[in-house]
């Protein structure tokens, strides 16, 4: 039952998903406890080191430039301001940290040559450090590795039917090239996805086939609950009920045993009770912080209470996987080259949220 499968089909995981809750609830903590400690937890933190003004137009996110949200361009943090981000979490009991830019593709440059430099010089705290730059090549992957890259978080955010729905300004198959380029390096996978836009059971079903079928599972795998953001073309979408963030970490679980499931964005709407569900379920994973990004987030000193009343230890960085070497710019094997990457841009159009642009320019 608990083998870890590569070929797991969309209507297996429907039938798992499908399940009453206690018998889906007792499979999923039993797979759970033959591979993991149930009572720790990994703790990351989010930092922006780039925000808004980006060219996508995922239908979701606060900082796309074609939407009308609260969210207002910044240019790249500095290394220094980076690194103090990076202690401040370290002292908060946060293992790894997470640099998000907002940007379509990593371009070779100045800006890119300045993340390499945070990866080296957060590596160097003894903290794990991951990624989300959007999409890279082979030659970028080796770089960051070299730096001392942990994970690169790349989310195929739903399935491949509904993802045209959501996102129109890239395609899935470029998702997964991401994802193999970074497997070509030492750099673990963080990939997942959001539940709520709008999506049936049998997409999340079907990202679930995406995911749990590549070749390794992804190392990390985390389940957003959408946070309707005001100016979005989702923001009149409902929040998704616990039970549904439940049967999907659960389903997770499942068909994907060894990975590490992180509860991720959502969590403000979450009760504690709800939280600890989860965790039954076989999330071991959440990011903390009181800021995703551009969402709202639960304070991390009030995660920590939740983890005392819970009895949760947080993991201490590299008890899953060795720490990276980090590899000086001057000495590395991978030089810039310069690349001009054709990444896809599919037709189709996602409607740009006018109501939300007419009521700005009323506004102002
Ligand atoms: S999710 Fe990332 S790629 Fe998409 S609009 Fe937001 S910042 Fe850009």
């Amino acid at each position: 039952m608990s083998e870890i499968r590569h070929n797991w089909t969309k209507d297996e995981i429907l039938r798992i998903y499908n399940k009453p809750l206690m018998d889906l609830l007792y499979e999923a903590a039993t797979i759970h406890r033959k591979y993991h400690d149930p009572n720790t937890i990994q703790v990351s933190t989010l930092i922006s080191v780039k925000t808004g003004g980006c060219s996508e137009d995922c239908g979701y996110c606060a900082q796309a430039a074609r939407y009308h949200t609260h969210v207002e361009a910044e240019g790249l943090l500095t290394v220094p301001q980076v690194k103090a981000q990076a202690l401040r979490a370290k002292s908060a009991g946060s293992s790894r940290v997470c640099m998000g830019a907002a940007w379509r593709n990593v371009k070779d440059g100045p800006e890119f040559d300045q993340v390499l430099e945070m990866v080296r010089t957060i590596n160097k705290l003894d903290m794990e450090v991951c990624c989300t730059l959007g999409m890279i090549t082979e030659n970028q992957a080796q770089r960051l590795s070299e730096a001392g890259l942990y994970a690169y978080n790349h989310n195929l955010d739903t399935s491949e039917e509904y993802y045209k729905e959501v996102i129109s300004t890239r395609g899935y198959e470029d998702r997964l090239q991401t994802i193999e380029n970074v497997r070509k390096t030492n750099i673990t996978v963080c990939s997942g996805g959001i539940i709520g836009m709008g999506e049936s059971v049998e997409d999340r079903a079907s990202m679930l086939v995406s995911l749990s079928t590549l070749y390794p599972q992804p190392e990390s795998v985390p389940i957003n609950a959408l946070v309707a953001v005001e100016g979005t073309p989702l923001e009149d979408q409902k929040p998704v009920e616990i039970w549904e963030m439940i049967r999907m970490i659960a389903t997770t679980r499942i068909v994907m045993p060894t990975t590490q499931i992180r509860l991720s964005a959502g969590r403000t709407h979450i009760s504690r009770e709800g939280q600890a569900m989860c965790f039954f379920a076989g999330a071991n994973s959440i990011f903390a912080g009181d800021k995703l990004l551009t969402t709202p987030n639960p304070d991390i000193a009030e995660d920590m209470r939740m983890f005392e009343i819970l009895g949760m230890r947080p993991q201490k960085p590299f008890e899953t996987h060795p720490q990276p070497q980090t590899i000086e710019a001057e000495d590395s094997q991978y030089p810039s080259l310069g690349e001009k990457p054709k990444w896809s841009r599919p037709s189709h159009k996602i409607e740009r949220n006018e109501k939300a642009r007419i009521k700005k320019e009323k506004i102002s």
